[in-house]
């Protein structure tokens, strides 16, 4: 009896920690799995669904048991009083994660901690401390303390009940088929780090595929393995870049051409006029319509709804889908540099990603001092308050010779999140109040309707920033192309704003943050010059268009044919439209817009 009591001991002795390390750890979900079977689909539980549970809990089971086998043995409260803080802390972050964005701790939550600077850290808190779902994630913590407390004081007391000759042998047989599950549970790691790819670690990931552990430590684990891997296909694109940088690339355009290409962030094409939106959020783009100087092409997606992924895509030459195999290809500002062109890259998100723990992320390659003489001739070298400055920093530094070759890159912060700080605070961009929101939805308060006339308002301060760089250009031999990285949701069909990272997004999410615009705007003299360039961006605006074969269409133009794919190029007739698929979250784009309940366009 004496060595059972001590082998139930870390159970026993500190039952309301072991509960609680169980539960935030993620024992919870196996548990209301079993609790649903049983009580909702009221239905016996088959031997393989009984295995699965046991030993997705086991492994939670078993970290708890050395958790609280060690505060036994240390045997002081300020130790126990750290692990308690540890605890709550990850509660804290799970349920703020959760409640906010429907996001589990992942490799893709590290990377957008690892991808965020210290400003946009405290623009994310100030929009998202006070939300209602936080304000819900701390009211469970709070409620989770009082319950703790409560327990700490019962908890000698329950200890000896559950050691007593009655339960103690009961407590003993659960403790041993928990510690085994889990200590056969730690076999399953091996095959995680010996993954040699990203697709590898994905495929222990798939529940699908293995049963493997969930808990958040493990979640954790496999982040850290995977920004490895993905380290490793920075690295492997610097290779590529090295191994093409003497490749000679012609370009067969005329000489004086200037190629203009501005990377939007964040825009909900729903909300630009241009899209059908009922105000008056892009006057500027509207006239250049009117006047025959722009195309806007109805129907075209990012693979991603994050900047890093989509760009990492975008700006490589990979053709795939959702451009997965981008480390293998050259970014075509290296193909447009090699070609002669004078290539320039403003980016106003300029990141100072390489002071963070984290250096995989796509600011370490394409800021990489080995590529940076690879890819521009030119580019900017901080990032100011707005899209206005960025555009004026350039004119005012920039050496774009209008007699040569030119590929001009713009990277905006656009719509990103806070929308109020995207816009001068001047009556000339103050133009929207809640007001102007004409909706009737009942979860529009007059605080939603002003969020969303403040993204209206950037959007129309977006419209003038692209005006300013028309005006730039307008004279010369010019082609300009805007897109957004991805969508955004505004409260445009639910109380929601922002972009989720859940595996099953319904038809309307995928819809507002993964459809983007795409225009297309042209100078006169390069519609004399170029009348069959014209003819075929005109003809290709219906065309459904992915950001993925992005850089064809600008191979097309500049007529380079060295990695060309005119099946892939929406602007050449031999275009051969693909399923368009959203790797990071399995669905297909035309599948999903197919189920929407309205006609689109
Ligand atoms: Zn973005």
């Amino acid at each position: 009896m004496r060595w059972m009591r001590t082998f139930i001991k870390p159970v026993t002795h500190q039952l309301p920690l072991f509960i609680i390390i169980v539960l935030v750890l993620g024992g919870d979900e196996p548990l209301y799995r079993l609790f649903r079977k049983l009580f909702l689909d009221v239905a016996l539980p088959s031997l393989p669904f009984l295995t699965d549970i046991t030993l997705r809990f086991g492994f939670v089971f078993l970290q708890a048991y050395l958790i609280t086998a060690l505060v036994n043995f240390v045997n002081r409260k300020w130790f126990k009083g750290c692990i308690y803080i540890y605890i709550i802390g990850l509660m804290l972050v799970r349920r703020f994660l959760r409640y906010n964005f429907h996001a589990e701790i992942g490799p893709l939550i590290l990377q957008l901690v690892a991808d965020t600077n210290a400003s946009e850290t405290s623009e994310f808190l100030a929009t998202y401390a006070f939300t209602p779902a936080s304000l819900k994630a701390y009211g469970i913590v709070a409620a989770s303390i009082i319950i703790i407390i409560v327990c700490e004081l019962l908890r000698k007391r329950i200890g000896r009940l559950l050691s007593s000759r009655l339960l103690a042998p009961i407590v003993a047989l659960l403790t041993f088929v928990g510690l085994g599950s889990g200590i056969y549970m730690c076999g399953t790691f091996r095959r995680l780090f010996e993954s040699k790819s990203v697709a590898e670690a994905f495929y222990w990931y798939d529940p699908n595929v293995v049963i493997r552990p969930t808990d958040l430590h493990s979640k954790f684990i496999y982040s850290v393995v995977i920004s490895k891997l993905v380290a490793k296909e920075v690295v492997d694109a610097q290779k590529t870049a090295l191994e093409f940088k003497d490749t000679p690339v012609v370009a067969t355009c005329d000489s004086t051409l200037n190629i203009v290409v501005i990377v939007g962030e964040s825009f909900n094409k729903f909300h630009s006029t241009l899209y059908g939106y009922p105000l008056l959020t892009s006057p500027r783009l509207a006239h250049e319509k009117e006047i025959g100087n722009l195309c806007v092409f109805s129907d075209f997606c990012s693979s991603y709804n994050t900047t890093t992924e989509s760009l990492k895509g975008m700006f490589s030459m990979s053709t795939q889908p959702g451009n997965n195999d981008w480390f293998k290809y050259p970014t075509f500002f290296q193909v447009f540099k090699q070609a002669g062109f004078n290539v320039q890259f403003w980016d106003n998100q300029l990141n100072y990603g390489q002071f963070m723990p984290y250096n995989f992320v796509l600011s370490s390659y394409i800021y990489d001092p080995k590529m940076l003489p690879l890819m521009y001739s030119q580019r900017n070298e901080h990032s100011l308050d707005y899209d206005g400055d960025i555009v004026n920093d350039f004119i005012k530094n920039a050496t774009c010779d209008p007699s040569k070759r030119n590929l001009t890159v713009f990277h905006l912060i656009g719509q990103h999140m806070r929308y109020d700080e995207r816009y001068p605070h001047t009556a000339d961009f103050e133009h929207f109040t809640a007001d102007s929101i004409k909706r009737n939805d009942s979860y529009l308060t007059p605080s939603k309707k002003s969020t969303i006339a403040q993204y209206d308002n950037a959007t129309r301060y977006n419209d003038w920033v692209v005006g300013q760089i028309i005006d730039y250009f307008v004279d010369r031999n010019a082609v300009l192309f805007y897109f957004s990285d991805h969508g955004e949701e505004v409260y445009d069909f639910h109380d929601y704003q922002g972009r989720d990272h859940a595996a099953n997004p319904s038809p309307m999410t995928v819809k507002y943050q993964f459809s983007v615009p795409m225009l297309v705007w042209t100078s006169s003299t390069y519609r004399q010059l170029h009348p069959n360039e014209t003819a075929e961006i005109q003809a290709a605006v219906d065309r459904p268009g992915s950001l993925d074969g992005f850089s064809q269409m600008l191979l097309h133009i500049a007529g380079i044919k060295d990695l060309y794919e005119p099946t892939r190029d929406i602007l050449s007739p031999n275009y051969q439209p693909r399923p368009r698929l959203l790797p990071d979250i399995n669905v297909n784009y035309d599948d999903a817009l197919k189920k929407l309940p309205t006609p689109q366009q």
